[in-house]
């Protein structure tokens, strides 16, 4: 029995029975481990034990669902000492921890049957075992996908943070990823011939750029437009509609490129990694090799001891398809996603286009809120009145929830695929909303100012956090790609940093392009040059190519950059200094300072301070100079001359008259 069956049994999820399940000490290391039978037994002991009052419960009764308290893990003296291992245990680093020679640890796993080489994982069970043995208690720390914060809403939109308590689950959106023909489509099709169409007597199957199924009386919606290019399109343009990433791998083939290509841009999305090994039906599949592959690229199974779900699937027999979407359930879960969807509906726009007859027609995806026929919205630059929804079978329905995809009718003109929706109170304001972002859009057209260049990337990201450069780094064979990726390595500091979001061999793509769009980042390449449709998706997203042939000439470039997003620091010189020795009146109420330069030079429009002893009584400009009756720019050492301040007149003999000057000095790394 695996975790996830013993959680729906005792009416709990998941993740509340792994938690428990660490609490007692047991090892599970995710919702598809196998628990044996004293695990089954001691968990169904504490759950039947704790909320049920009666001494004796027979194992059948079902437990009350409501989860008990966490309970405290025994003390014990070993409790004291601690090791935590995060991902899978591999014996070298385990014994390094255990403060063991790797051969003694290889040798104490031998006894009791375990055959590991250094560089081998073992399972948590045992890690356990060995380290109680040497009086530690093992803490197994997952890892936690760092989550990008979503971009934030744009300015006209009125941004309502949703309460706690008004927040409900709602399904998860998955895209698939992967390398071309390993079976994305395939899988796309099988997985909605099987359980959409099947069940909707009279709908017609609509292509409308997601749809979603139900599995166990849950649902998932499926992203239709499957490839990296179309995730990052969308992203570019601050659509982060995907929760999971599901990368498809042909057994057959394992781990290719654009396979390779796709982790980069689901990790630079900050979005959940599953994986689904298709093709398991041919003879040559080796699922166990891309397993291994993945590990290889830090992506390791969950049945390895690591993170990533991987379910092995035929898109041609159907097999493991099942299982499939109950793990994209359970991730789902694990992900606990939720939305209000009681309030005005905003999401975004999946595809649209202009169908005879109809006028535009946009796809939405729900975000959060429910959308209503009738309900006025703004979708990018357009606004309309809903008239018609219809879902992904073709049926016309009056309501949309949150994480539903729908066609939607009634929009003044087609939107851009990746715009944000949002609904308005009422036409005037949704009018008005969508003629300010028009204007606002040929403004920006004629702005002839780049978005993202290396010169002045993040200038606007506050001083405090460090700065980062994201980079997405092309060159022309793997060898060159390793010694640039060091190089750049090698520039430190702790006040920028490069972040490489993507290092890959061959010419810069489009792909390219909007991947260091989305990130704010940029592009760079070592001897390769920009194909296809690069350049312009670079001219049309201000995003900056950076090519090279000299690896020096692409370190200091990037250096200079690094150096440009430093605050220059600043100096002050003091140019000179006059002391007051008489006060005038000019006019009613100007009073100039007679005074003699007792230093350097006094400049008119410097900045001024005024010394009286040690205090500082006066900052400011330095108004007017005269020498004698003479405006001066500027009077020199041992000189007398009249100075006017801006603002002040209370001057004293004996004062002294500071100008000074601010210096910027580029920051150094
Ligand atoms: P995509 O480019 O990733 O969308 O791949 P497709 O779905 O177009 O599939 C590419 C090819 O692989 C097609 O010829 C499919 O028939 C075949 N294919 C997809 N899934 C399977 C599978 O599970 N088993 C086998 N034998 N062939 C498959």
């Amino acid at each position: 029995m695996r975790v996830h069956e013993l959680a729906k049994e005792l009416g709990v999820s998941s993740r509340e029975l792994l938690a428990r399940l660490e609490k007692l000490g047991l090892s599970a290391a995710s919702h598809m481990s196998a628990l044996d039978e004293d695990q089954i037994r001691r968990i169904r002991e504490d759950a039947a034990g704790k909320p049920a009052p009666t001494p004796v419960t027979p194992e059948k009764t079902p437990p009350k669902p409501t989860p008990p308290p966490p309970q405290e893990a025994s003390p014990s003296a070993e409790a004291s000492r601690r090791v935590t291992v995060h991902g899978p245990v591999i014996v070298k680093d385990f014994a390094a921890l255990l403060g063991l020679k790797p051969n003694q640890l290889i040798a104490e796993l031998m006894a009791i049957n375990v055959f590991a080489s250094i560089n081998e994982r073992i399972e948590l069970k045992t890690a356990r075992q060995i380290a109680a043995r040497h009086g530690f208690e093992l803490v197994h720390e997952k890892k936690t996908p760092e989550r990008k914060p979503p971009r934030p809403a744009p300015a006209t939109a009125p941004a309502r943070e949703d309460r706690p308590e008004d927040l409900a689950p709602r399904p998860p959106v998955v895209t698939f990823l992967g390398h071309v023909d390993h079976g994305k489509t395939s899988l796309l099709d099988r997985i909605r011939s099987a359980r959409v169409a099947g069940r909707e007597a009279g709908g017609i199957t609509q292509h409308i750029g997601a749809y979603t199924v139900e599995y166990n009386d849950h649902k998932i919606t499926f992203l239709d437009t499957p490839g990296h290019a179309a995730f990052t399109a969308m992203r570019a343009r601050g659509a982060n509609l995907t929760d999971i990433a599901v990368l498809v791998i042909a057994a057959d083939e394992g781990v290719m490129p654009q396979t390779r290509e796709a982790i980069q841009h689901a990790q630079a999305a900050g979005v959940t990694i599953m994986v689904a090994i298709n093709k398991i039906d041919l003879k040559t599949a080796d699922p166990d090799r891309v397993k291994s592959q993945l590990q290889e690229l830090g992506l390791t199974p969950e049945d390895w001891g690591g993170e990533v779900i991987c379910c092995p699937v035929s898109a041609a027999t159907g097999e493991g398809i099942d299982e499939l979407l109950e793990m994209i359930l359970l991730q789902a879960d694990m992900l606990e996603l939720k939305a209000n969807p009681n309030r005005p509906a905003e999401g975004f726009v999946i595809e649209a286009r202009m169908e005879p007859g109809m006028g535009p027609v946009a796809s939405l995806l729900i975000k959060r809120g429910t959308l209503h026929v009738g309900d006025v919205i703004v979708a990018g630059f357009h606004w309309g009145k809903v008239k018609a929804l219809i879902n992904d079978r073709g049926v016309k329905v009056r309501t949309a929830a949150p994480s539903d995809a729908v066609q939607c009718l009634g929009l003044t003109d087609v939107p851009g695929a990746g715009d944000a929706f949002m609904v308005y109170s009422d036409e005037r304001a949704a009018r008005s909303i969508s003629e300010q972002r028009r204007e606002a859009q040929r403004r920006k057209q004629l702005a002839t100012s780049r978005r993202v260049s290396l010169d002045d990337l993040l200038r606007e990201t506050s001083p405090e956090q460090k700065q980062v450069l994201p980079v997405v780094l092309k060159a022309d064979v793997q060898g060159t790609l390793e010694a640039v990726e060091q190089a750049l390595g090698e520039i430190k500091s702790d006040k920028v940093e490069i972040k490489i979001i993507l290092a890959g061999v061959g010419n810069i793509t489009e792909n390219d392009v909007l991947l260091a769009s989305a990130s704010h980042g940029v592009v760079i390449g070592f001897n390769v040059s920009s194909q296809g449709g690069a350049a312009a998706a670079a001219r049309r997203e201000g995003v900056e190519i950076r090519l090279y042939d000299v690896i020096y000439e692409l370190l200091d470039d990037v250096r200079r950059a690094l150096t440009g997003m430093l605050e220059p620091e600043t100096r002050e010189n003091v140019l000179g200094r006059a002391e007051v020795r008489q006060i005038f009146t000019v006019g009613r109420r100007t009073r100039v300072a007679g005074c003699v330069v007792l230093s350097g030079r006094i400049r008119r429009g410097a900045r001024t301070r005024v010394l009286r002893g040690e205090e500082v009584i006066y900052q400011g400009s330095l108004a007017s100079l005269k020498r004698f009756q003479n405006d001066a720019a500027e009077v020199r050492e041992g000189q007398e001359c009249g100075i006017r301040l801006d603002n002040f007149g209370d001057f004293q003999p004996g004062d002294v008259i500071e100008c000074y000057e601010i210096e910027k000095i580029t920051a150094e790394l």
